[in-house]
């Protein structure tokens, strides 16, 4: 719709290395020039090992997010990172519950509601990740599964300022195949609605972004559906371009 502040995230995932950062940032740069900075939030959620260079570039532009963190304070948790270490660092947001988190990592929506309480208690910046597996949307229980997630992760909030949801069907993610744009425009105004059931006028103030296979070639109609208020990118992010492109057309 027209007027609206697009939200385009990249998710880097495990990849590239962090001496490719500042070339990859300039690159985008060039091809984002054109967009004001205050109408086009770009984010970037980076490994821990890419932080400080993404941070040196020092453009207002990019919002630098992590993709993990743990959420106690601090103490004996070899191996972690916490909220105020990557504060101190210049992250103003983290992804939660993403499905490679929820598949790989273990983490359930209990562990994922600790973090994202967490956050909010650090008045961090949250994307949020809920979506269905394909076996779920075949037996027609996608949305079910999906108001279920949001109920858990989001247990005990009383408000949902500084978090976005991101809608990705695992089905979606990495295999070229994505939602139609009917489907995500239906899960993303379903989920508004549920939004505004768990904290009451709430989805006036939460982006929905959509993710799963987004490209530049398919982000435009994406992106133009009422309901839809941007996107989680994960590989085409990696392409700078690419990325480029995506972001300018969620900018038009
Ligand atoms: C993601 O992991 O958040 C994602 C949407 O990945 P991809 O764009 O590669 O499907």
């Amino acid at each position: 719709t027209g007027g609206k502040n697009m939200i385009t995230a990249g998710n880097f995932k495990m990849n590239k290395l962090p001496s490719k950062i500042p070339d990859y940032l300039e690159i985008l740069e060039r091809e984002c020039s054109s967009l004001k900075i205050s109408h086009s939030p770009i984010i970037l959620c980076l490994p821990f090992t890419h932080i400080p260079a993404a941070v040196a570039v020092n453009n207002p532009r990019f919002n630098i997010y992590a993709q993990n963190f743990f959420y106690e304070e601090k103490g004996a948790y070899t191996g972690e990172i916490s909220l105020d270490m990557l504060e101190n660092l210049g992250v103003t947001g983290v992804i939660i519950g993403h499905s490679e988190r929820r598949q790989y990592f273990g983490e359930t929506d209990d562990i994922i509601n600790k973090k994202v309480i967490a956050a909010k208690r650090k008045n961090m910046s949250t994307i949020l990740c809920v979506g269905e597996e394909l076996s779920q949307r075949e037996l027609g229980a996608e949305k079910a599964w999906v108001e279920l997630q949001l109920r858990n992760d989001l247990k005990g909030l009383k408000d949902l300022s500084n978090i976005m949801i991101a809608y990705e069907p695992i089905w979606a993610i990495g295999t070229g195949k994505s939602a139609s744009t009917k489907d995500a425009e239906e899960m993303c105004r379903f989920i508004q609605e549920v939004l505004d059931s768990i904290v009451p006028d709430s989805s006036d103030d939460v982006a929905v972004l959509y993710g799963g296979s987004v490209k530049s070639s398919n982000a435009a109609e994406l992106f133009a559906q009422p309901h839809i208020d941007g996107g989680l990118i994960g590989g085409a992010c990696l392409d700078p371009y690419e990325f480029g492109k995506i972001i300018k057309s969620a900018n038009r």
